[in-house]
């Protein structure tokens, strides 16, 4: 365990704004940025995610849900983009990357889960690195796209992934990222929030944190497009209960859902049809909440999910 200040301002803070698993999360006094500290080493946490099937089980699980978030995310990525090479970083069960093909893009993947890296190759046929971005992935190739969807926040040195990220972008390209923006909200919407998931969670980005990373990183952002996550945090809140009993009436004992987590749903699989049709309606509302919903109500002063779309700065 070490303690750490803001990687943006150097300034270390008494604000302690999230206690979880024995984890505190700080709040930076000058850009909002929420920061665990103390916290465990990187080759402790590489460790949470490079041998752990039930982790790749539990995306698997969810390809439904998967796909409805990719065409989502991909929709605003065309009107940046219309076509090219694309890589995405964190590529999970690999779902992003197949709809992204689908879509005319050029794909490449990075995943450090062995098990989906192996996956994405054989079941997509989707080159895919099991090893962290660095400037000789994938060679010299340069990409017109960087997508990742839930990285940022694990990141240990974000600001170093996001300068190689910029390094291995042609120069007219862009960036496009998915990560939750917890450091404004009023605290009092933090109780809706079931589980922060920590310590994997590293890092929740604030408007003043997430403008200090990206100059920091030579990218101008272009467009946030930002969602309210109350509809969705709601919709859990009163689903949970009626699906922890479908779970059990399905007879359902499948270790990777136990643990409630805001980016997989805690339905199980199982072979039948009704239960199937329930799980596919909830995971649509659970999107519907959270993209559609989420989109039309107020966002100022909540817990947010952004899409931000940015761009290489002329150097
Ligand atoms: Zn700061």
């Amino acid at each position: 365990m070490e303690a750490i200040k803001c990687i943006f301002c150097n300034k270390s803070s008494d604000d302690v704004v999230i206690e979880e698993n024995g984890f505190k999360g700080r709040k930076c006094p000058e850009c909002g940025l929420i920061f665990i500290s103390p916290r465990p080493t990187q080759a402790e946490i590489i460790g949470i995610y490079a041998r752990n099937i039930t982790y790749a089980r539990s995306h698997r699980s969810n390809d439904y849900a998967g796909r409805l978030t990719a065409r989502n995310n991909l929709e605003i990525i065309k009107r940046f983009k219309e076509n090219g090479s694309l890589l995405e970083i964190g590529s999970g069960s690999g779902y992003f990357l197949d709809e992204a093909r689908k879509a005319g893009y050029s794909v490449c993947g990075i995943e450090l889960n062995e098990y989906e890296a192996e996956s994405i190759n054989k079941t997509f046929n989707i080159p895919c690195d099991n090893t962290p971005l660095s400037n000789s992935s994938f060679g010299d190739k340069k990409f017109d796209i960087i997508y990742h969807r839930d990285v940022f926040s694990h990141l240990y040195d974000p600001i170093s992934v996001f300068a190689t990220m910029n390094s291995k972008l042609n120069d007219d390209g862009i960036l496009a990222f998915e990560t939750g923006i917890l450091g404004d909200a009023d605290l009092k919407y933090f109780s809706y929030i079931n589980y922060f998931e920590y310590p994997g969670h590293l890092f929740f980005l604030s408007r003043a944190s997430l403008k200090k990373l990206l100059a920091r990183t030579g990218f101008e952002l272009q467009e946030l497009f930002v969602y309210s996550l109350i509809p969705k945090l709601l919709f859990r809140k009163l689903t949970d209960p009626i699906i922890n009993k479908l779970n059990r009436r399905a007879g359902a004992n499948n270790e990777a859902t136990e643990q409630p987590s805001s980016s997989n749903a805690a339905f199980h699989d199982s072979n039948s049809g009704l239960f199937n049709l329930l799980k596919k309606t909830y995971l649509f509302l659970d999107f519907f909440a959270c993209y559609k919903i989420g989109m039309m109500v107020p966002k100022d002063r909540r817990p947010q999910t952004c899409i931000i779309i940015a761009r290489k700065c002329d150097s």
